[in-house]
């Protein structure tokens, strides 16, 4: 028995995995396996030089009894985008809605019951095989849909969290790999991740890796900033296009507040009412202040931002996009994709 109020962002074992092996220039026959090891060569170009690339969505058990899926289309073109980076095959946008289709519809007793709250994240995941030693990516890829139940617990909108600027670590260089949604990024980042949660802040905020001066994003999510009725995120290169973020414009946009999107200074941390980490996982997760100092480890902040949390827009806007993904408010754009 699932515990659907207690549950957080562990993996949990379903009932199948939705695979396709691309080889000698086509994809294989999609198949569905129970279990969730994968026999790879040890020679891969994945576990080597990062062939590897992912994306997060999710399905969700609707107000009307009908399970949907959350812009499939869009994380499909973002793997797309990815796999070219690295020079490998990625299944076409056809091809991944109907494998993330089939990941849900054989795992639907995993997806969450209505009223809980909670949701089934998906994990599609494209890695180079094959064995090879030479330094080039690879002519055979893997791709994979994993799924598990993910939910709130000690997280989300109602759990505010203090982050640190990492002044010492930046995720990705200037004209790098920052946009595109690869294991390296995450790599990375893990470190100064370790040495944050040592000094107590669950969030990484990092800087344009350039100049240091403007805001990039979290580890893992973007940054969005309200400042009266506007909605401010950064515009730079090196951040991740998140589908999340994507959403919560549009969605501000339908409530009337003004977007802006352009470099932020560190500086302009000062101005803002409120402050948010956005991502599939938790949608937003309020930030109640942010420490500027010249080492994460380190006791002397140069600058403590606060921050009302959570304040009353992201409570709006949080409100409006899972209604929205829960079938509770009118999906006027289109995003929800019926099982
Ligand atoms: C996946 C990811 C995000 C969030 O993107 P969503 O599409 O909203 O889930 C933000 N930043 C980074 C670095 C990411 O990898």
């Amino acid at each position: 028995m699932i515990e659907w109020n207690q549950l957080g962002f562990s993996y949990i074992k379903t009932n199948t995995m939705i695979c396709a092996h691309y080889k000698d220039g086509k994809w294989g026959e999609i198949e569905s396996r129970t279990d969730d090891n994968i026999t790879i060569s040890g020679l891969s170009a994945s576990l080597h030089y990062g062939v590897e690339c992912f994306e997060g969505l999710k399905a969700f058990n609707c107000k009307d009894g009908k399970t949907r899926i959350f812009r499939p289309d869009e994380n499909a073109k973002r793997l797309i985008r990815s796999a070219t980076y690295l020079g490998i095959e990625a299944p076409d946008i056809e091809m991944f809605i109907k494998m993330v289709r089939q990941a849900v519809a054989e795992n639907k007793e995993f997806v969450p019951p209505y009223g809980t709250r909670a949701s089934l994240y998906i994990r599609p995941t494209l890695i180079g095989v094959g064995a090879q030693l030479g330094v080039k990516s690879s002519e055979e890829s893997f791709f994979f849909i994993a799924v598990a139940p993910v939910g709130n617990y000690a997280g989300g909108i109602d759990a505010p969290v203090p982050a640190v600027i990492a002044r010492e670590y930046d995720r990705a260089a200037p004209k790098g790999s920052g946009s595109y949604k690869v294991g390296g990024n995450y790599a990375a980042s893990l470190y100064a991740g370790i040495e944050a949660k040592k000094a107590g802040y669950p969030a990484v905020l990092y800087l344009d890796p350039k100049e240091h001066k403007y805001i990039d994003e979290f580890s893992s999510s973007n940054f969005f900033a309200i400042k009266g009725d506007k909605y401010i995120t950064p515009d730079s290169h090196t951040v991740l296009p998140s589908i999340t973020n994507k959403s919560l414009i549009q969605v501000a946009m339908d409530l009337g507040y003004t977007i802006e999107r352009r470099p932020i200074p560190v500086e302009e941390l000062d101005t803002f009412d409120e402050v948010g980490e956005c991502g599939t996982a938790v949608v937003i997760t309020p930030v109640s202040r942010i420490d500027d100092k010249p080492s994460i480890l380190g006791k002397e902040c140069t600058k403590v931002y606060n921050y009302k949390a959570c304040g009353p827009v992201s409570r709006k806007l949080y409100d409006t996009l899972t209604g929205i993904q829960y079938g509770e408010i009118e999906d006027r754009h289109g995003w929800c994709l019926e099982l």
